[in-house]
């Protein structure tokens, strides 16, 4: 029987968790107490992300626990103790001081999982700038759009992604006034209008006092995707950083003691709220590899760094499914405790396979870059429903609600019944703006509630199960696409009058991303054409965001006002029935 609960009563858990009871903690949690857990700037001067990730271990106790452990792609490894990355992301934020840039403006890092990337984000962040860390597999359109929207000052990357991906697009990117590098050995020191990183880091002084900051000053900036239009700019602030600690400990359950690793790149909100600022907050060490996914590399990471949590995403697990128990047999994990999952919903199946593989369940959790947290989880101490993401976090209040006329929702009460997945606003690191649209943003809201564009029903017994999602973004390897971004790429090229994406359900990645394209009087469909667009595509997007399958066609369908039906693509790619055709240009 593989429906069944989980029941965490006979797991005989290691260690007590850190919520014992989910419904005591749940009543008597609030922000304020949460907030308790901050030490807050000297001299009263605010909170500041940074000040709690890093400063205060390295004065204390903590100062020459490890950090952060990085694994490099070719086995190499490097320690940063507490103290360490305060000194690092000291000289950084005095490199950024040096340089003239002003708290406020914008540091976009585009790197590879290397240590530089989580020194200049934290470094950025005692400078008070917003950092942006950007996906290292974009492409130079995305790249563009992202640093273009944000209007970033500053750029640190490293010499060959920089050659790759920015040197042609930097001249439109006006605003951008300093790229700083990181060289490998092999690269030229001397690329034009850029700075070496390195050396301004061995000029800088490891001691920086971080000036006064609010709760409410940005703090990062991540790029989501919707539907139409440019990707959205998320703004978090400082004062989000109490829910990326008091979340590490309740839904991840950090004890003191804990090794965590967590595989998402900082290019997306997890690997920043959860890759890198909450296991510090929380005084844990964390391993970053560098290395993609790779099944035996990962299960040597697990069994060789003593990792006892461990935060993944649904597409890895299948990955690892996919090799069966066989190859996971071969190690052993004495000292994994706690394995949680997000991004994408995680099957039944999967839950069931950590049971196997691991002799754990895998906690499903659900979040997304607007909430900058954790805020539906299954807990350490909480009965699991595989398949359902679990119960709001204490301070969370979740709801299914339904629209009913314009901008009004209507909370539904009775269990089981799909609607949008709302949440009550107010928790600390809710997103506070999409930059430059205001509208969009609130339009996200109805009254009290922020409204996530997912779909959800709530059971009898207030677990959350996800449904799908309210619009046509695309979940592939749990990244969000937008399709007009994918769109928009295509059509740059001569052949292509118009483009239509989709996301194609697959069995590991979710979804793969599939292109339906008209062309232009003169141009033939052929597989030559096809196969010239897959790499033009690729170039300019990146293979994480570029269409791994186009199909042509002599028309796409369209509204009567012009608008390409994409839901009608998808569900004739699905074989399913075509719903309601009746604004089809065309149709009677
Ligand atoms: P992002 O903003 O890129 O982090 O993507 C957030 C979206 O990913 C959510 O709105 C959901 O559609 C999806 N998602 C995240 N976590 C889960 C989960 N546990 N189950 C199902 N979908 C999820």
């Amino acid at each position: 029987m593989k429906n069944h609960i989980i029941s965490k009563e006979p797991l005989n858990l290691s260690l007590p968790p850190v919520m014992a009871d989910y419904a005591q903690m749940r009543a008597g949690f609030s922000w304020e107490m949460a907030a308790r857990n901050m030490a807050g700037l000297p001299g009263g001067k605010g909170i500041n992300i940074a000040f709690e990730a890093v400063d205060r271990h390295a004065q204390g106790s903590l100062s020459k626990k490890i950090a952060l452990r990085w694994l490099g792609k070719s086995g190499e490894t490097r320690d940063l103790s507490f103290r360490d990355l305060a000194e690092q992301t000291s000289r950084f934020a005095n490199v950024l001081a040096g340089l003239g840039v002003q708290p406020g403006e914008r540091v976009f890092v585009l790197a590879g999982r290397i240590p530089e990337l989580y020194i200049a984000v934290l470094g950025a962040l005692k400078q008070r700038c917003v950092a942006s860390p950007l996906f290292s597999a974009f492409g130079p359109e995305p790249i563009h759009t992202r640093i273009a929207l944000g209007g970033g000052s500053v750029l640190v990357t490293t010499a060959n992604l920089y050659r790759k991906k920015v040197a042609d697009i930097r001249m439109r990117l006006p605003h951008l006034r300093h790229v700083l590098l990181v060289h490998d050995d092999a690269d030229p020191m001397d690329i034009p209008r850029t700075l070496d990183l390195a050396s301004l880091m061995r000029a800088a002084s490891p001691a920086f006092v971080i000036g006064p900051t609010s709760g409410e000053d940005p703090a990062l900036l991540h790029f989501t995707s919707g539907t139409t239009g440019k990707p959205k700019g998320a703004v978090h602030v400082h004062g989000a950083v109490i829910a990326h600690d008091v979340t590490g400990k309740v839904a991840l359950d950090f004890h003191s003691d804990d090794v965590f690793w967590c595989t998402a790149d900082p290019g997306w909100v997890t690997g920043t709220s959860y890759g890198i600022i909450s296991p510090l907050t929380n005084g844990i060490s964390s391993v970053v590899d560098e290395g993609d996914f790779d099944a035996e590399r990962w299960y040597r990471i697990l069994a060789e760094q003593d990792i006892s949590v461990w935060y993944t995403a649904p597409t890895a697990v299948r990955m690892m499914m996919k090799g069966g128990t066989g190859q996971v047999r071969q190690h052993a994990f004495p000292k994994l405790r706690f394995i949680a999952s997000v991004g994408e919903p995680l099957n039944p199946q999967a839950v069931w396979w950590g049971m196997e593989a691991f002799g754990l369940p895998i906690h499903d959790n659900w979040w997304q870059t607007e909430t900058g947290g954790i805020m539906i989880a299954n807990y350490a101490a909480m009965d699991i429903k595989p398949g359902s993401m679990g119960k709001p976090l204490p301070g969370i209040e979740a709801a299914i609600v339904k629209h009913c006329g314009a901008n009004a929702i209507e909370v539904v009460t009775e269990p089981g019944t799909e609607g949008e997945l709302a949440l009550k606003r107010g928790w600390p690191s809710m997103f506070r703006g999409y930059l430059n649209e205001d509208e969009r943003y609130r339009n996200c809201f109805s009254g009290e509630w922020y409204l996530t564009g997912d779909l959800a029903r709530c059971d009898e017994d207030g677990y959350f199960w996800f449904v799908g999602r309210a619009d046509d973004v695309i979940k592939s390897s749990g990244h969000l696409i937008g399709p007009f971004e994918v769109e928009s790429a295509l059509m740059e090229h001569a052949a292509v009058a118009e483009a239509a994406v989709i996301g194609k359900p697959d069995p590991v990645q979710l979804e793969t991303v599939k292109a339906f394209v008209a062309l232009n009087p003169g141009h033939v469909a052929n597989e030559t054409l096809r196969r010239e667009l897959l790499g033009f595509a690729r170039k300019r997007l990146g293979a994480a965001v570029a269409p791994k399958e186009i199909e042509f066609m002599d028309n796409l369908p369209k509204t009567r006002s012009g608008k390409i039906m994409r839901r009608l693509l998808k569900s004739r790619e699905l074989g399913l029935p075509e719903g309601d055709t009746s604004t089809l240009e065309g149709s009677a």
